[in-house]
């Protein structure tokens, strides 16, 4: 998933929560549940991974997407009456961090990361490996959708 899916979603439920720690740990849980419905991003990581004269292409999506995600939490942080700047927080930050460990992971090929690089493959992958990715577009615009109405929670 887009990190701006992740990220609204973390601050949802960390809301709910109502605790610092359960925030992130739900934050956390959401992105690796969430990310196991396909979202059209398995092209972008072969394209990373496999096709190296692609891989700038998977750099400027993963740039975009990360940018895109911080303005949208600033827009959210500055248009709404957050009742818990402390769980909105730890919620975002349970909901990017897996992704955060896998780029770590993947940069550095760290052994400290190689058992959580496997555990989000494995959620991430879980459907994928057997109904097949969809297209990216579509599974952008679905992302949209459910960002709007996220954001309508908050
Ligand atoms: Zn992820």
């Amino acid at each position: 998933m887009t990190l701006t899916t992740h990220a609204v979603l973390g601050a949802v439920i960390g809301q709910a929560t109502g605790s610092p720690f359960w925030a992130f740990f739900g934050g956390f849980a959401s992105h690796l549940l969430i990310d196991m419905i396909p979202h059209g991003d398995s092209g972008l990581s072969d394209n990373f991974r496999i096709h190296k004269q692609k891989q700038g292409r998977a750099v400027a999506y993963v740039a975009v997407d990360a940018i895109f995600s911080i303005l949208f939490v600033l827009f959210l942080a500055n248009t709404r009456d957050i009742e818990s700047l402390r769980t909105f927080t730890w919620g975002i930050i349970g909901g990017v961090l897996p992704d955060l460990m896998v780029g770590v992971y993947v940069i550095t090929k760290t052994p400290l990361l190689k058992w959580f690089n496997w555990v989000h493959f494995f959620f991430h992958d879980f459907f994928l490996k057997r109904r097949g990715d969809v297209p990216l577009y579509y599974a952008l615009l679905a992302q949209i959708v459910l960002i709007a109405y996220l954001q309508t929670k908050l």
